[in-house]
């Protein structure tokens, strides 16, 4: 089980996460939902030990913040919002990085293990035949599932994805958002994303956390927490009224 407890950020003064509390029980998916600026970027960074947040993240009843570096990339892994490369590495190289937490000295050879999760991860994400290429030359949709794969790769007990279906195309969404799932159920793990795609998140989550101006309006069942009244008040508009009139128009 994953707690986050009393989760508060500050940038220069202001408070950007207040106070936000949730719990996740393995085997599970949370989705986080909210406004443009509500910090759900900023949860997912806290949560990762990406940046400095008062409060505690406790997994299995260790606190995270206590674990050292490899210790928290076999725990969790973190696919960001964007990504951006300088240098010419290739897909494979970058997927493989996603193994070095599980060497025991970093100058030891990649292992059976190793190989077969990098190959995995390459085939997961439809990446294959593009192993070879320099990164610099993918597209934005590309590069997302590179990352994907090298956090497949990883391996960690708990996933936090921030927007994970940004770039993709309808084909690769479904990919991911089902390759997810069934690494969620089939392995216990869990996974936290950052989904602005309401349908999507009542699709999959089976939890979900609803933020508007850095604090948590509502947390539980994505039916629940997803009602009229907490969609409504959040992003001021009737949220319903405009995603059923958009379905409507494939009857
Ligand atoms: P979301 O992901 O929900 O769109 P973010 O977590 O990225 O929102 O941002 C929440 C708020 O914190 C925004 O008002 C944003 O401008 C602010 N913010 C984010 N990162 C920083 C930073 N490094 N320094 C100062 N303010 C930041
Ligand atoms: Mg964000």
């Amino acid at each position: 089980m994953l707690k986050a407890e009393n989760i508060t950020v500050r940038y220069d003064g202001n408070t950007v996460l207040d106070n936000v509390s949730f719990i996740l029980p393995k085997g599970s998916w949370l989705m986080v939902a909210g406004p443009n600026g509500a910090g759900k970027s900023t949860l997912a960074r806290a949560l990762a030990q990406g940046v400095p947040y008062s409060g505690k993240v406790i997994y299995d009843g260790v606190d995270i913040a206590s674990l050292k570096p490899a210790q928290l990339a076999r725990k969790l892994g973190m696919l960001e919002q964007s990504n951006h490369l300088g240098y010419s590495f290739t897909v494979s190289e970058i997927v493989r990085l996603g193994r070095y937490a599980y060497r025991s000295s970093p100058f030891s050879k990649a292992d059976s293990d190793d190989e077969s999760l990098i190959e995995k991860a390459l085939e997961y994400t439809g990446l294959t035949q593009l192993a070879e290429r320099s990164v610099l030359t993918l597209s934005g949709g590309e590069l997302q599932r590179v990352f994907l794969a090298q956090l497949f790769a990883q391996d960690p007990e708990i996933l936090i994805l921030d927007e994970p279906t940004n770039h993709l195309d309808l084909v690769y969404q479904k990919g991911v958002l089902d390759l997810v799932r069934q690494w969620v159920k089939g392995t216990g793990r869990s996974v936290i994303s950052v989904v602005h795609d309401l349908s999507l998140a009542r699709a999959y989550g089976d939890k979900a956390l609803l933020l508007s101006q850095g604090k948590a309006v509502a947390e539980g069942a994505p039916c629940e927490v997803f009602c009229d009244e907490n969609l409504n008040a959040v992003y001021g508009m009737d949220v319903r009224g405009f995603l059923t009139s958009l379905l409507d128009q494939w009857k």
